[in-house]
């Protein structure tokens, strides 16, 4: 069986730490019949200049076509002075939309090993993992009237949701709380908002369908608080598009580095994966990106795409391992690690570390069976 991967590097460290990823993926094609092979296209600013657009069409096609898409980051100080569709970053924002994925994955889970890498205390967010799963097609940065008055002073926008853009990403956050601590938080500000009344009538309507996991509703203010004060309270968290851009980037903290946050966006034609940081001009080609976050991502491709579990259980298990071992790119360099900086190493060298951690755990699986 082929499992065909459109891998979309994009600018910046996007490259960089998409090679790390793909590395992963590309090892396990020794294990098994399944063979993954991988069809590489330009988006973002390395799009413009090659074809003057950032998301050319043979990428798109690829992206269509293809088993699921793994990119990079986009954005390049070049096209700074670029405004709306022209820019490296609407290549991104045309892709999603185009893929049709309505429900984003992002986990945020602390490493023991790292967690003083926090801006929060360690006995904060020591045994924290969350899983945010954001409603991403519709809310206010979709509906319609949106616009600014004639005198340009005044503007509006519009929140709008319909039952069936509820329950359908409502159904994909029970099915997560399901397999993970079977605790899912909803979080809207229903004491307000007429469509947050009717997301939590609805997420109450689709909850009667999966009576093992424990079903709790919070305002967004008070998860804003929650989310920094006591992140281990949670398992998943589901909310509407706007609110969910928000807390993301705030359980973002609990790793301590945005290098670290991978996503998901499923739902869609075909799934997304994706690193949540940006293209970082600032380290770019330096060989400092921190490319966890890309590789998580893949661990998310194998889970949601590939129907490989197991491989993504221990991928995740890899990573941490070399952690735990030591390693780390310059991002994760907290406290206890001033004035030893001996184990601060490169992107690639972290990619290579966490390879053999993996296909070490492989090897022993695969020559256990063989017995
Ligand atoms: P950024 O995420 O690129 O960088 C923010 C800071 O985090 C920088 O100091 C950077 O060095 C650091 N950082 C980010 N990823 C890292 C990693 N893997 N390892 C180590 N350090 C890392 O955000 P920004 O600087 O606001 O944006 C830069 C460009 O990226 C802009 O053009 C922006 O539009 C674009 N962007 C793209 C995406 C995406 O492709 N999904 C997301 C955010 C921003």
């Amino acid at each position: 069986m082929r499992f065909q991967i459109t891998v979309l590097p994009g600018d910046g460290i996007g490259p960089e730490v998409c090679r790390e990823a793909v590395r992963m993926l590309r090892a396990l094609n020794a294990y098994y019949d399944c063979e993954f092979q991988f069809v590489e296209r330009p988006i973002g600013g390395e799009a413009i200049r090659k074809t003057g657009t950032p998301l050319p069409p043979a990428t798109l096609d690829a992206c269509l076509n293809g088993d699921a898409v793994l990119l990079g980051a986009v954005g390049a100080p070049e096209f700074d002075h670029l405004s709306g569709m022209q820019r490296p970053e609407a290549g991104l924002l045309q892709l999603r939309t185009a893929l049709g994925g309505f429900a984003n994955l992002r986990p945020a889970a602390s490493f023991s090993a790292i967690a003083d890498c926090s801006p929060l205390r360690r006995s904060q967010v020591e045994g924290a993992d969350v899983l945010i799963v954001r409603e991403l097609l519709g809310g206010l940065y979709f509906s319609e009237p949106r616009g600014f008055g004639e005198d340009r002073h005044h503007a509006f926008n519009t929140m709008r949701y319909s039952v069936e853009e509820i329950e359908r990403v409502a159904h994909v956050a029970f099915q997560q709380a399901h397999s993970r601590r079977k605790k899912l938080t909803s979080v809207d500000k229903a004491n307000v908002l007429e469509t947050s009344q009717l997301w939590r009538q609805t997420v109450n309507e689709v909850g009667r369908l999966y009576p093992e996991v424990k079903l709790e509703h919070m305002y967004v203010d008070a998860c804003a608080m929650h989310l920094i004060s006591n992140p281990t309270r949670f398992d998943v968290i589901l909310t509407e598009n706007l609110f969910g851009d928000i807390l993301s980037d705030e359980a973002a903290a609990i790793t301590g580095s945005l290098g670290m946050l991978a996503s998901a966006t499923i739902g869609g034609t075909v799934n997304l994966y994706e690193p949540v940081h940006g293209s970082a001009p600032d380290i770019a080609g330096k060989g400092q990106a921190n490319p966890l976050g890309a590789i998580a991502s893949a661990a998310m491709l194998l889970r949601h795409s590939a129907n490989m579990a197991r491989e993504a259980d221990e991928l995740e298990s890899a990573i941490e391992e070399v952690l735990e071992a030591g390693y780390r790119t310059a991002d994760l360099v907290g406290p206890d690690f001033v004035g030893a900086n001996r184990n601060i190493i490169a992107t690639s060298a972290m990619g290579e570390l966490v390879e053999q951690a993996f296909v070490a755990m492989l090897d022993r699986r695969f020559s256990y069976h063989a017995v």
